[in-house]
């Protein structure tokens, strides 16, 4: 019998639960391949930068399964429809028995899967496991069978089943037999050419360094460190997770084995690095819930009666890191230059665009995308929701956040700020967050723009849009 393993996004070989399932039988051969869709990938937003992470990836996958006996084949088509049309005609061609894959959960991913299983059907046994997250969508439901729209009472009964589960992480195949000559690199993606940058080195190996030296030496202090950009307080291991270098199971598992008491203990640090890895969780079950989120379709109606500004100058003053305001303008720039952007940052700029800018959310949600390596469709627009306040569980809208004392919070003495905007790098501590002000007394002219806009005009405007589309349009 043959097998064929369809790889996607769960680019690693520990703890796989389809590529386990298809070396299950010791007999059968099995085979791998890999479809990157550009067109597709286009139609998605989805970053360069992540194509290119996604590519080096695969390098190292490629040169993995071979140690193990296993060929990766890598086949290049435009879209979804085609990559089904190859991928039926290769079952045929090399007689596959079963095909294995794990699952995805975003609605074209599901109507491609939906129709190769159509195509198969008879012919080709198709097999799809739930590997992506700890706990499959729709498994943690409230009491009337629904899913649950506000976050906490979600995680309360997520850690109630994840007791429950076995989560233990599945290891890499055994050989099969003799290992197999290096194969020949992949065909360059017909994608923009990018770089994935020296923080984020492609691989599961990497990953798994990443994730063992955090749990071990820094997750303790994850609760006192992980709002503040200037340190390296959060694992930076969202790339690999999105693109499947990395299990959520291996995320969990290595947390318990340093803190085992982990899921009792809600104020370590620990607990709330895993409370991140549930956020993850709850934007995908939602996401399965209500697909019309992946058609970008925000979660509460009326807020799509908000009339957005058309503002091209500003939208890109926005994306440029030229707004005037330090903590915003800082942000971008790291999002522009490495294609990761720190948490509390996405919230902060996010909300600016929205609530400063009056931008409509969705331009800030492809942008990111557009940039992102760890681009993430359900975190991505579960996040963009959040801030813009049309999403479930969001900030309410009249919640607003000043960019300025956002700031001085986060970055009281301005040191990232000074490491991505060097314009700044002689205005004092004290002045770091209104520079403008500063430079004024001191009779100079910096090379950074006035804020675009003044953020208590800006919050009025919008509290009136929301108001005016909230009472109707
Ligand atoms: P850690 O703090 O170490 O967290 C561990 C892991 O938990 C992360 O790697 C990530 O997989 C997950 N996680 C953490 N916070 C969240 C969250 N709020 N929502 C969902 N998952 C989370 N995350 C993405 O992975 N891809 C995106 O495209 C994305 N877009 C975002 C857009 C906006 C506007 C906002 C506010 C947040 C977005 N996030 C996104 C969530 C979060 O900002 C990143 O996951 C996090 O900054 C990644 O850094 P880390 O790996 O060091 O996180």
């Amino acid at each position: 019998t043959t097998h064929l393993v369809w790889l996607r996004n769960d680019l690693r070989i520990t703890d796989n639960q389809a590529l386990h399932a298809a070396c299950g039988d010791p007999s059968a051969r099995v085979l791998a391949v890999f479809i990157a869709t550009p067109q597709q990938w286009r139609r998605h937003g989805m970053a360069p930068r992540q194509a290119a992470l996604i590519y080096a990836s695969l390098r190292q996958l490629q040169l993995a399964l071979a140690q193990k006996g296993i060929p990766l084949h890598c086949h290049q088509c435009d879209d979804f429809t085609a990559a089904v049309d190859w991928l039926a005609d290769y079952c045929e061609r090399r007689q596959v028995d079963a095909l294995f894959y794990n699952r995805q959960y975003e609605l074209n991913e599901r109507r491609r899967d939906q129709l190769l299983a159509q195509r198969l059907a008879g012919r080709v046994a198709c097999r799809s496991f739930d590997d992506g997250l700890l706990l499959p969508p729709g498994s943690v439901l409230t009491g009337g069978g629904e899913m649950y729209k506000v976050y906490t009472p979600f995680r309360n009964a997520f850690i109630r089943r994840l007791t429950e589960s076995d989560l233990r992480c599945l290891p890499a195949p055994k050989p099969r037999g003799e290992a197999l000559p290096p194969p020949e690199a992949p065909e360059a993606f017909d994608y923009p050419a990018a770089e994935t940058g020296a923080d984020f080195p492609a691989g599961e190996e990497a990953a798994l360094q990443r994730l063992r030296a955090f749990c071990r030496e820094q997750v303790q202090d994850y609760l006192r460190q992980r709002d503040l950009p200037a340190l390296a307080g959060t694992s930076s291991l969202s790339p690999y997770l999105a693109i499947g270098a990395l299990s959520p199971r291996q995320c969990f598992n290595r947390l318990r084995a340093e803190h085992p008491s982990v899921l009792a203990a809600p104020e370590s640090g620990a607990f709330g690095w895993l409370n991140e890895l549930i956020w993850r969780e709850f934007y995908r079950h939602l996401m399965v819930a209500y697909p019309a989120l992946c058609r970008h379709r925000p979660f509460i109606d009326w807020t799509d009666k908000v009339r957005w500004r058309q503002d091209d100058a500003m939208l890109q003053a926005w994306q440029r890191g030229q707004t005037g305001y330090p903590i915003v303008d800082a942000a971008m720039r790291q999002l522009n230059e490495t294609g990761w952007m720190h948490n509390r940052l996405r919230m902060i700029s996010a909300s600016f665009l929205v609530k400063d800018l009056l931008i409509d959310w969705r331009a800030g949600e492809r942008y990111f995308m557009s940039q992102l390596l760890d681009g993430d469709l359900a975190a991505n627009n579960g996040g963009w929701q959040w801030a813009a306040s049309t999403g479930t569980d969001a900030a309410p809208y009249f919640r607003i956040f000043n960019p300025t004392t956002q700031g001085e919070r986060f970055d009281p003495q301005g040191t990232f700020i000074r490491k991505w905007l060097p314009e700044l790098a002689a205005v004092p501590d004290n002045d770091i967050h209104h520079p403008q002000r500063w430079a004024e007394k001191q009779r100079l002219t910096l090379e950074y723009p006035l804020p675009i806009v003044d953020h208590k005009q800006a919050r009025l405007d919008t509290l009136a849009a929301f108001e005016a589309a909230k009472s109707g349009g």
